[in-house]
């Protein structure tokens, strides 16, 4: 069995559904479940209506248009989503009248997105003879948590969805990405961009051969393409560089989905649907290729630096571990860390919270907090490589005037990462392309 995803982009129109239908003929020889997002900027649409809405402003037509023109251009008919259309009107209306807007709610409205994509998508290939049918993720067993809008499978989530196998025999499920309901019936969200996790979390648990997903590059590629013109397409890595990827924004796998198919050894492929002749990139346990050359540049902009400078932590044990409880305790994510005798500088994103903090971390010693900082994560095949290249990152920045503010290697890690400013990140990802594809 495959499972196949497919993103918002390959989903977008006609034209790009019509590809999808191809495709999934193409794996015709195999069982299939296929995944789906909503089509591209409905979900951000269905979000702004609903903000729009608790502020008293209702634009329903606004709110459906979007859906409405893709089911007119394939010629799909209203009856198809009468039921949805008319439910998330009502919820419109009823937000607009409390004004009120919690993460539940947000979710429900958020979930019409793949609810109507999944729909108008197995229409359309029924008429292509295709004998889909479209199903909610929760009809198919998968049940998670009540944290609205990041929510995860609860335990036994694997069994629950293969208790369900027999549901979708002889048919090809099309399966809402992104949605989930909790224990209690609620609808829930796995957070934006969570259809990739959606897909794996099905593989995982149908021990699926492989999963692919679909999106609009030629599979993983070694930088972003819109920064560097010859950027080239990754045939194989691990799942080790590839979760250190995702972490970093590389944009084309949510972050959390490597680690269902990480735990089940199930190979996962990045496709194009735009290029489907394209071989993608290959993610699997290890990989047979040697390169010579790193993986990937990517980075996460808009970072917020924290550094504690304090002479108490010298010589003092327990100092991190109550830095960190604070920091948890307020569920502050960090990315990068690094350490001297008499100071701690961590990455995270600006937030209330951090602010909250703060405050607490204040005892400890002086807080400097800096914004508008740019993580760039090096991504090798195996440790060591970074010297094994002998390119002077360093050098390399500071030819074109960029400071590297700060830098992080872990022991044996794969992923060297360093800081630099906001404004610089075009100008570094390219330089550093160069030097470590050409050197
Ligand atoms: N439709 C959701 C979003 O736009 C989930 C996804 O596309 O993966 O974030
Ligand atoms: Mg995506």
């Amino acid at each position: 069995m495959i499972v196949i995803k497919f993103g918002g982009s390959s989903v977008a129109d006609r034209q790009q559904i019509e590809k999808v239908a191809n495709i999934i003929k193409s794996r015709a020889d195999q069982p299939q479940m296929v995944i789906s997002s909503a089509h591209k900027g409905v979900t951000s649409q269905l979000i702004e209506a609903a903000t729009q809405a608790a502020q008293g402003h209702l634009d329903i037509p606004l709110a459906l248009a979007r859906q409405q023109q893709i089911c007119q251009s394939l010629g799909c008919p209203d009856a198809c989503l009468k039921t949805l259309y008319e439910e998330l009107t009502a919820l419109l209306r009823g937000i607009s009248l409390v004004r009120e807007l919690s993460a539940r709610t947000l979710d429900y409205v958020a979930s019409f997105g793949e609810r109507m994509s999944v729909r108008v998508i197995a229409w359309y290939l029924r008429q292509q003879r295709l004998n889909a049918l479209p199903f909610d993720a929760w009809e198919l067993g998968l049940i998670t948590d009540s944290n609205f809008g990041a929510a995860r499978p609860i335990e036994g989530y694997q069994q629950a969805i293969a208790k369900q196998r027999t549901t979708f025999e002889n048919v090809i499920p099309i399966v809402t990405g992104f949605i989930a309901k909790d224990q209690q019936g609620n609808i829930t969200t796995l957070g934006r961009n969570g259809s990739d996790l959606s897909a794996t979390l099905f593989a995982e648990a149908l021990v699926a051969d492989s999963c692919e997903i679909w999106s609009d590059t030629d599979g993983v590629m070694s930088a972003d393409p819109g920064l560097v013109a010859n950027a080239r397409n990754i045939p194989q890595m691990s799942f080790r560089e590839a979760s250190e990827l995702a972490r970093f924004g590389s944009r084309i796998l949510h972050p959390a989905s490597l680690e269902p198919v990480t735990r089940a050894a199930i190979p996962l492929r990045v496709m194009n649907t735009n290029a489907p002749e394209h071989p993608g990139t290959l993610i699997r346990q290890t990989t047979s290729d040697h390169r010579d050359h790193i993986t990937s540049i990517a980075y996460k902009e808009h970072q917020t630096i924290v550094t504690i400078n304090s002479s108490a932590m010298l010589q003092h044990s327990g100092f991190l571990a109550e830095i960190f409880t604070i920091l948890g305790r307020y569920q502050i994510v960090v990315d990068m860390i690094s350490t001297s005798e008499v100071s701690l500088s961590f990455s995270t994103e600006s937030s209330a919270q951090l602010n909250l903090a703060l405050r607490e971390l204040k005892a400890f010693g002086d807080c400097e907090v800096v914004n508008n900082k740019t993580i760039i994560a090096i991504v090798a095949p195996q440790p060591n490589d970074f010297i094994r290249y002998n390119v002077d990152v360093l050098a390399i920045l500071q030819a074109q005037q960029i400071d590297t503010e700060m830098l992080s290697l872990g022991y044996r890690s794969i992923n060297l990462m360093l800081l630099i400013d906001d404004v610089h990140i075009s100008q570094a990802v390219q330089s550093l392309h160069n030097a470590f594809f050409t050197h």
